[in-house]
């Protein structure tokens, strides 16, 4: 007999007993690589449920004498009445390895464990397969395109389900807060928390450290001669400072840093500049923000104020945000100052400049031309070579390099209106325009 004399059944029927002799003439299938395959077929019964169902149909038919190509190990445990009992021997699955019983059990254990180390409410579980579970669940799809589960949405919902009970925490889809990953590559579970983001507003009250860590180029922060072990480039960074409390409370592994643009090294910024400082797999999240705050503003060198819990959206509307910024300038002139052409000074209203990338940055960036708005200057002299300068302009301006020209690039320049070059010049950030 072949499979012609089933045509007098339904057509699903046939379906289902094709699919099941293609999976059972794999090798030896377990209950629950054979359930799967029908998976999207009944609500309230598990896949290993089907996948019994679905053995014990084929092993009548088997033993009504219908000829069904499937590898007899299959059933190795059934008493047929027409056919010869079968031989067992131990088996090992043909799909999956056996890892239902014998390693996603050891996995459960483990993320249960590791996810203790975390606070969090709700989380989600994914799963890498290795290369021969990946192509064997193929193989498994293109049997049964309409009804199977992948491996994957199982071995997630066996891990999800068991993590769920024992923390009392619930599955999100969206934005959970804890990543747990059943990585059969490793055999080992991985677990990454959401970041936290924390929006504030600092000052920099010192110069000669940057805004962000500055690792060093040639040892990446390992530490070496050139960095005299430092592993950083300077003594300390305005994100090294606001990190500090917030990586030890939060019990994470490092920060990202995001200013809503950022003065230079030698520049100190005394207007509190708007940032979110992202700390990358936080164990804790409820922390005490006004602790952090008095902890940060123990520094000489950084003060913060507002600190307040942020999202990743608040890091792109941080860095796009265009505040207009107001600058205090010691400037040092190679002549004496000649108090009829300071006059021009005042008439820098609103005025346009066009600036070409600074020389000084040109090895990092591309060479553009920027249009920025100088909206006011106002000067006080300070001695025969000296001014102080209050500039107000957009954000994005280069504003040394309005004050000594960049030889030209930029125009018009202080130095340029004034005719006498610039030989120093000492910055502070006094106002930023929120
Ligand atoms: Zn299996
Ligand atoms: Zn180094």
């Amino acid at each position: 007999m072949g499979t012609e004399d089933l045509h007098n059944g339904k057509e699903s029927e046939l379906e289902i007993v094709r699919i099941a002799s293609e999976i059972l003439n794999i090798g030896y299938v377990c209950n629950i690589c054979l359930g799967r395959t029908f998976s999207k077929l009944l609500y309230g019964k598990t896949n290993e449920d089907k996948g019994k169902i679905v053995r014990d149909f084929i092993a009548l038919l088997l033993d009504s004498g219908l000829n069904i190509n499937v590898k007899m190990e299959n059933f190795q445990e059934y008493n047929f009445r027409r056919l010869e009992k079968v031989q067992s021997n131990k088996s090992v699955c043909s799909v999956c390895e056996n890892i239902f019983t014998e390693i996603i059990p050891k996995l459960v254990k483990e993320a249960i464990k590791k996810v203790r180390a975390y606070e969090f409410e709700n989380f989600l579980v994914g799963t890498v397969l290795n290369k021969t579970l990946y192509e064997k669940d193929q193989m498994i799809l293109k049997i049964s395109p309409d009804y199977s589960e992948s491996i994957k949405d199982e071995i997630n919902r066996i891990v999800g389900k068991s993590v769920g009970e024992k923390t009392g925490k619930s599955v999100n889809y969206s934005d959970p807060q804890l990543q747990i990953l059943v990585n059969l590559k490793k055999l080992k579970i991985e677990v990454k928390s959401k970041s936290l983001y924390i929006y504030g507003g600092y000052k920099k009250l010192v110069r000669g450290i940057p805004q962000t860590t500055w690792y060093c180029k040639r040892c990446k922060g390992k530490g070496c001669k050139k960095c005299n072990w430092r592993g950083k480039m300077y003594r300390s960074s305005v994100q090294q400072i606001i990190e500090k409390p917030l990586i030890k409370m939060t019990k994470g592994k490092k920060s990202s840093f995001h200013g809503s643009g950022r003065e230079d090294i030698d520049v100190r910024c005394l207007d509190y500049r708007p940032f979110v400082i992202e700390i990358v797999d936080p164990k804790v999240r409820s922390i005490d923000l006004d602790k952090v705050k008095t902890e940060i503003n123990r520094s000489k060198y950084v003060q913060v104020s507002d600190l307040k819990f942020a999202s990743k959206e608040d890091v792109i509307a941080v860095k796009e945000a265009k505040n207009d910024k107001v600058y205090k300038a010691i400037v040092t002139f190679n002549k004496k100052l000649d108090k009829k052409e300071l006059e021009k000074l005042s008439n820098i209203k609103s005025v346009r400049i066009l600036q070409k990338t600074p020389i000084r940055v040109l090895h990092r960036r591309a060479d553009l031309l920027r249009e920025r708005v100088v909206k006011n200057v106002e000067y006080r002299i300070l001695g025969k070579r000296r001014l102080e300068l209050i500039i107000e302009c957009d954000a994005g301006t280069y504003v040394k390099e309005f004050i000594h020209g960049d030889n030209g690039r930029t125009k018009p320049s202080i130095a340029e209106i004034l005719q006498n070059n610039v030989r120093k010049i000492i910055l502070d950030v006094i106002g930023i325009r929120k």
